[in-house]
């Protein structure tokens, strides 16, 4: 079982002090947050292809590195970074072929009912007002996805005008990452 395979490993870990090359305090060395996609092919190859070490940014993850919302939690992550933690900038980071980019609504749905969810409890969302196509909606052209998440938080009331953000594009096969908008 994947959990328990992962405590052994952890086990080991921590006694081999396998742990020592990534200590560092918890202020982001390069004054950084970093929001991006939660893009599994990103995890390793994102900080290799950005020259990015342990304690070098706050990185603040969802599904399409999608914003809309300007006091959802990854906006608050955001500005504690800035407010709390000493970031001086911001860099939105797409990236090519996102699962967000072809959400289809009615394959989540169907979905949820595949796997045992109530269709009652699709139906009472609706109902009270919960709009599931907007809720988990995508985006079709990464780059207007990007810059729209940009736009949110730049515009945000409480990001101090100091603040640089930038959004940028970022390939999960190479690496190549490409700027969308400079701050
Ligand atoms: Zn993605």
């Amino acid at each position: 079982m994947l959990l328990d395979d992962m405590l052994t490993y952890n086990e080991q870990f921590v006694k081999n002090k396998a742990y020592e090359p990534y200590q560092t305090d918890s202020l982001p060395n390069k004054r950084t947050v970093i929001f991006t996609c939660m893009e599994s092919r990103l995890i390793e190859l994102l900080p290799k292809a950005l020259n990015i070490q342990n304690g070098d940014v706050k990185m603040v993850k969802n599904a399409g590195a999608i914003l809309r919302d300007p006091f959802d939690s990854v906006m608050k992550s955001i500005l504690v970074a800035i407010h709390a933690l000493k970031a001086e900038q911001v860099m939105v980071i797409g990236h090519h072929d996102c699962g967000m980019s072809h959400m289809d609504q009615d394959d989540f749905e169907q979905s949820a009912l595949d796997k045992g969810v109530p269709s009652e409890s699709i139906h009472t969302l609706k109902h009270a007002g919960i709009d599931l196509e907007s809720e988990f909606k995508g985006f079709n052209a990464v780059e207007d996805s990007v810059q729209e998440s940009v736009s949110v938080i730049r515009n945000h009331p409480l990001l101090p005008s100091s603040i640089h953000v930038h959004g940028l594009v970022i390939d999960p096969d190479t690496g190549q990452a490409d700027l969308v908008t400079r701050g």
